[in-house]
């Protein structure tokens, strides 16, 4: 057992690592970095609509109780359509809650809405 074939395998060891971590980040969509560790969505907490940037894009979870005075975007029968579940910007799929990419680190709600709303592509 010679020293230099321990350090050998550290580094090797430590590329795979940062192969590893680099392979982490690119998971973002999926999990986040959260107080330091790697969360995974269903372990994402829920995006607070008191939350001051929830509360300047209008977000709710119940896209029903958004405030359409201030948020026009989601008047009418075109804009009544709109939710977090097809918006382009929506990382749960079929899941009732899941990432979005305009709270990172939370989820939010299928049913939900905010004024950052785009169309699902493709
Ligand atoms: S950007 Fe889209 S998915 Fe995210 S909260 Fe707004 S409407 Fe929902």
């Amino acid at each position: 057992m010679s020293d230099s074939s321990s350090k050998a395998g550290m580094s090797h060891d430590r590329r795979r690592f940062l192969k590893m971590g680099a392979g982490a980040i690119a998971a973002v969509p999926v999990a986040a970095l959260v107080g330091g560790r790697v969360a995974f969505a269903e372990d994402l907490p829920k995006l607070d609509e008191a939350d001051p940037s929830a509360v300047a894009l209008g977000y709710k979870h119940d896209a029903a109780d958004v405030d359409t005075a201030k948020f026009p975007k989601r008047t009418g029968a075109e804009g009544e359509k709109q939710l977090c579940s097809n918006c382009n910007l929506y990382q749960g799929g079929d899941a009732e809650w899941g990432p979005c990419a305009i709270f990172p680190g939370r989820r939010v709600a299928g049913p939900g809405w905010c004024n950052a709303w785009i169309p699902m592509q493709g």
